[in-house]
């Protein structure tokens, strides 16, 4: 093995260059999810995925095509634009109107020279086909066996049609059709194994990543998460002077439900406060985070909002809470909250600062009576 001479068969070499390929697809992706995710960007996975898939496949596709475009060999890389395709097709199932193909194909086919022959349209619109039915083969499966099962009943016949237009086009031999044929097979089983094992991985890494960050009672997110959230809507709000607001509540005399009705009725107790936040926070407009700190005690942060006008919010909140009645078997009873509210001052060196001031709002509220809201 020397810098000149890599005794390796061209078929082994392919296999790690499309194994290379996905995953460094699989790594940028991921960075960019994180960083996504760490700016709070208003930008859902799927949509990161789709964009990104799009592009990356794109560049991917016309790159190694540059190589050999316009040349007698320009089907060379045929079989690494057909997973290139089929990855979006199916792994990322992105599904875009069929139209947006024509653009594509029509510059493809210039860019390669092929716009005279009939065979290259009759497998641009092979392709476009079989982007449309593994975008439907994808949604339909819905069982693992049934799902490679139906894959490979669509891979092989269209492969092998794509192929044919090649065959035709470049008047290469059927041995040379059945080989390519082939390896397309191989590479779309090797395809299907290795992004099924990443997405595991990534499945286990989305679900423990969860775990780490939410409670698990109640669904909210929890105290690591509120800390780090904090800390940087703090130095953003001082940063950037923008407002901060927060909501604090506790749940007034939670003990009598555990002592009285068990811990599984205080349990209950705790989700369905947790639920009713939830609805009202998802009905408003506001940016807005929604904490479990304590035992019953939760934290609602506002960044970018002044506390004029999270007070409309947090009404809505205390006056939802006190009209929702729990019912646990025989059992129907009411909750109240007492709330602490304010916002970050310029006096405020640190978040603990902030904290402390709804902290005394909230311990205000249960002195002088609980079922109440302190703001100041
Ligand atoms: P106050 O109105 O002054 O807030 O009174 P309180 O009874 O709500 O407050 P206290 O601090 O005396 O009691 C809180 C109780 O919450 C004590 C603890 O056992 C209970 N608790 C904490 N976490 C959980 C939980 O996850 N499930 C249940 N069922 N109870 C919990
Ligand atoms: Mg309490
Ligand atoms: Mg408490």
């Amino acid at each position: 093995m020397t810098w000149s001479h890599w005794q390796v068969p061209p078929f082994v070499t392919g296999v790690f260059f499309i194994l290379g390929v996905l995953t460094l697809y699989w790594v940028t992706y991921n960075w960019l999810v994180s960083w996504v995710h760490q700016r709070r960007l208003k930008v859902a996975d799927d949509v990161v995925n789709t964009w990104y898939g799009v592009i990356y496949m794109l560049v991917f596709v016309f790159s190694i095509q540059s190589l050999v475009a316009g040349t007698s060999t320009s089907w060379q890389f045929m079989n690494f634009q057909l997973i290139a395709v089929v990855f979006c097709a199916y792994f990322l199932n992105i599904r875009v109107p069929y139209y947006y193909f024509i653009p594509i194909s029509l510059i493809y086919m210039f860019f390669n020279g092929s716009l005279g022959y009939w065979q290259s349209w009759a497998h641009a619109v092979t392709l476009m086909t079989f982007f449309w039915v593994l975008n439907e083969t994808r949604i339909k499966c819905h069982t693992k066996r049934d799902s490679i099962l139906l894959y490979l009943l669509v891979t092989i016949p269209f492969g092998g049609l794509l192929w044919f237009w090649m065959k035709l086009k470049f008047n290469f031999s059927w041995t040379l059709f059945a080989q390519e044929w082939l390896y397309l097979l191989i590479f779309e089983v090797l395809l299907y194994l290795y992004v099924t094992m990443l997405a595991h991985d990534s499945e286990l890494k989305v679900r423990l990543a969860r775990f780490a960050s939410h409670d698990a009672l109640t669904q909210t997110e929890n105290f690591a998460a509120y800390t780090d959230a904090m800390d940087e809507y703090f130095h953003r709000s001082r940063s950037d002077n923008q407002p901060l607001s927060m909501m604090m509540f506790d749940i007034d005399h939670f003990k009598q439900f555990n002592d009285t009705y068990g811990h599984s009725v205080g349990d209950l107790v705790l989700r369905e406060v947790a639920s009713t936040v939830q609805t009202v926070l998802d009905a408003n407009p506001l940016p807005a985070t929604f904490y479990r700190t304590g035992g019953e005690e939760f934290n609602v942060l506002f960044p970018g909002t002044e506390v004029g006008d999270v007070k409309p919010v947090v009404d809505e909140i205390f006056e939802a809470i006190n009209h929702l009645e729990i019912q646990s078997g025989v059992h129907k009873f009411n909750v109240t909250i007492s709330v602490g509210v304010s916002a970050v001052v310029r006096d405020d060196q640190s978040p603990m600062d902030f904290y402390n001031r709804v902290d005394r709002n909230l311990y205000h509220s249960k002195r002088h009576g609980r079922m109440q809201i302190t703001v100041a």
